[in-house]
This record gives C-alpha cells, structure tokens and sequence, in this order.
C-alpha cells in the first residue's frame, strides 16, 4: 500500500463536504476506520469540485445505520447506508472483500452475502473486507483511492495515482473477469474517459469487444439509471463518441446504433442533442431525460412512420403507432419510465402540429406545455441538416409576434422564401 503524507497530496479539508467530514469524524470515533472514497477523491486530485462524495468503511451497514439517525440502509445487491444532511446525501459503504464462488454459492441462500451467475456476473456483493481488499474490487485505477481525514494521507494500493498523472483509464485485475463480474463496468470505463478526457488503457479496451454482448443481461431498469449518468453529467457529446468507438451504443440503443451507420442526419442529429444538452448543464439550465430520448430515438419513430405512411396511413396515427413501437422496443434495454416516455411522444407528435402555420391552430400551440421542447427539438432537426421547408424560422419569429398578430399570420409568409442562414436557437430559450 503506497501512503502519501499530506505534503505530497492537493487535496484540503476545506473542499470536502462537512458532512462527509463528520459522517468520518464519527465513525472515527468509535473505533471504526473511514476515508472519503471513489469520485470525490480522484476529483480533488484532479482540482476539481467533486458532486458527492462517498465513504468507504470497516463498519458493518448495521453498524453505520446505529451510529446516524438519519440514515438508512438502501440496496440489495450491494447494501450501503445513504446519510442524509438536508439535500445531500452521504454516501457510505462498508469495505468489500474477496468473493469465494462456491463457498458463496453455498450460501447463496442462507441470508448469503455474494453470488455470481454462471457467467461469472457478480449477482450480490456483501462480503465484507479490509481496505486492501476494497480497493481492488472497485472498478477503476482512479476510483481507488482513499482520503482519511484525520490523517489527511491518500492511499494508494492500485497504482491509482500513477494512471491519474497519465491519464489514464484502466480496470482494477484482468478486465475480461472483472467486466465479466459486472459488465456495467465497460460504461463506466469509457464514461469517466469522456468525462475526465482520459485515454483508455490498452487492455481495458482490448477486452471491451470481448465482453460487451454480456451487457445484455443487465436489467434495463439499471441500464437507464446508467443511461442518466451517460447523456446527463455534462459531457454527453464526449460519452456518445466513446459509446461509438467502442460500439457499446447498440447495448443500449440497438436500432438507433445502426440507422446511425445509415443516416448521417440522424448521427447530426444525437450529436446536436448532447451538445445541446451539455451546453445547458454548462449554463445551468433544466434538461430532461425526455428531450435526449427523444432525440437518440427520433431516427427509429421517424423511419418507422415514413413507412407506415408509405402504406397509406395517415401522418398523425402513423407517427402515433411509429412511437409506440419505438418505446415497446426501446424498452426492453432501456427502461424508459412513464414520466419521460409521455413527453417525449408528444414532441415526436408536435412535429406534425407545427406543420400548420394557420394562424389560430398556430397561436394555440404556442401555448402548449410541450411547445418550448417541441421547438426545440425542430430547430435540432434542422441544425442536423434535415430539410423542413423553413418551418424552424418561422416559428421564431412567429413566438415574437404580438398576440393580436398572431390569427393575422399567413400560412405560408416570408420566412420560407426568404433564405436565410441558419439561425441558432433564439436566446429566449428559458
Ligand atoms: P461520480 O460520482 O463522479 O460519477 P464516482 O467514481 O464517485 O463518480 P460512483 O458511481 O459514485 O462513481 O461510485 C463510487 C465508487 O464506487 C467508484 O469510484 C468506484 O470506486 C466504486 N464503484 C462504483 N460502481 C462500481 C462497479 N460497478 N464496480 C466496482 N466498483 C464500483
Ligand atoms: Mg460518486
């Protein structure tokens, strides 16, 4: 274990979290060990502000959950305490230790503690350890580095330090048993190289072809909680270019994965979706989950549509069942909850409506409350190249007509003759 004394080390008491230092202080203080883990450290190593900051602990979840009121025990296949302080929350897990397959598997069913399919996929991981064994069971060089705050000492037992000056992103042991182990762990390799603008170590790489087809097997209900930490941590445009050349987007996105091969619009398009959305996050600005699906699902609804119409039916019930389809069968990889399956249907669906420019259909739609995402989501279109006789302008400028203008519009006015550059998003946005 490579022990760095507090001389040698960036990382200052004054940029972790309060909470985080008394959730350790205490632990500390009753005999238990507790460093700051995971994310945080690396962040702060690198001079960044970490988001949340995690604990690693020899305390049992029990025992961590009898030391804070305000905490609970939360998961199943990896049981960790969340501790609440208002709006943030501690995250804080006991060390892991080595898993024994068949003495674990013996016990898989007595209140056991680890279990792995036959695939070599970790099941449930609650062996508990020491922090040498912790460390090399978490999933990255960069992620394994632990902060104790009483010390102020960084340990370091993977050569973490080592991969974070080079940049460097490289699994913890063989990465074809450890992506094996949790195949999750190929989205989080090339996740923190788009984040952290890292290169992938060669081996860690060379195993990502290899395994990847064992992404299948991941709940879809885990694979959205990745897909948010993918397309919506700020670096979005980065991550789909990792998810590309890895080929890890058909894991996630199968049909849209390959009408990206056909269709450069569409490629234009998702890639003006994540930038867009990152530039927003950059900004500040609300972004939802539901704009971004629409956008990386556009490619199959409309496709899907266009033959539908080209049997004959007609746009509106076509793009109806087209969307349908497209979430039954997006579904099955991705779960997409209710709350963001709905709005991006009805952007989808507004794409018809604002084809009509007459002016009491337009100004009603104007009030809609998916009209901000629907235009949005148009003026994406365009900016991807897609011909949409002008419609995008005429909006804008349709939105800053007085009210009592609006009815006098014509359908069909300048905007469409008048051929302008393309125009950026008016700043009005929010
Ligand atoms: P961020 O929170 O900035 O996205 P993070 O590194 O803190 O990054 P978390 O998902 O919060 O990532 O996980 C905390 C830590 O837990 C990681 O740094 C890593 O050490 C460990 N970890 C998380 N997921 C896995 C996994 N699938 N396999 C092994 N270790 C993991
Ligand atoms: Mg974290």
């Amino acid at each position: 274990m490579n022990v760095i004394p507090r001389d040698q080390h960036c990382i200052s008491r004054t940029h972790i979290s309060d909470s985080a230092l008394k959730v350790m202080s205490r632990l500390r203080g009753q005999g238990h060990q507790a460093y700051l883990v995971g994310g945080a450290v690396r962040d702060l190593l690198l001079g960044g502000h970490p988001k949340d900051f995690d604990i690693a602990t020899d305390a049992t979840p029990e025992e961590v959950h009898q030391l804070f009121r305000n905490s609970r025990i939360i998961g199943r296949r990896f049981r960790i305490v969340h501790v609440r302080f208002g709006r943030e929350i501690i995250e804080v897990t006991t060390f892991r230790g080595h898993h024994d397959n068949g003495e674990a598997d013996a016990r898989a069913n007595s209140g056991n503690h680890s279990r792995q399919s036959a695939s070599g996929m970790l099941l449930r991981d609650n062996v508990y350890g020491t922090l040498e064994e912790d460390a090399v069971r978490r999933d990255l060089t960069v992620n394994a580095l632990y902060y104790d705050a009483g010390t102020f000492e960084v340990y370091d037992h993977v050569h973490g330090l080592e991969d974070l000056e080079k940049r460097h992103i490289c699994i913890i042991g063989d990465p074809q048993v450890r992506f094996r182990e949790d195949p999750v762990r190929m989205l989080r390799a090339v996740r923190f190289a788009a984040k952290l603008d890292f290169g992938i170590d060669s081996d860690t790489a060379a195993a990502i072809p290899e395994c990847a087809h064992l992404l299948r097997d991941i709940p879809a209900a885990r694979l959205f909680d990745e897909f948010l930490k993918l397309f919506l941590s700020g670096y979005a445009a980065a991550t789909l270019e990792q998810l590309l050349r890895h080929d890890l987007l058909q894991f996630l996105f199968p049909e849209t994965s390959e009408l990206l091969l056909e269709d450069e619009h569409y490629l234009a398009l998702v890639r003006a979706a994540m930038a867009n959305t990152d530039e927003r996050i950059a900004q500040d600005k609300p972004v939802t989950p539901a704009f971004l699906l629409a956008a990386l699902l556009w490619p199959v609804a409309s496709r899907l549509a266009s033959q539908l119409e080209a049997r004959g039916e007609p746009p509106m019930p076509a793009m109806h069942s087209a969307a349908q389809q497209t979430i039954a069968e997006a579904v099955q990889f991705v779960s997409i909850p209710r709350r963001f399956s709905q709005p991006m249907r009805e952007i989808w669906e507004f794409q018809l409506r604002l084809k009509k420019r007459q002016g009491k259909k337009a100004a009603e739609l104007l009030e809609h409350r998916r009209f901000r995402a629907a235009y949005d989501f148009l003026l994406l279109r365009e900016q991807a190249g897609e011909e949409t006789d002008g419609l995008g302008d005429f909006w804008t400028q349709y939105q800053h007509l007085a009210p009592q203008d609006r009815h006098r519009q014509p359908e069909r006015d300048g905007p469409r003759r008048r051929r302008r550059p393309r125009r950026r998003r008016s700043n009005k946005s929010e």
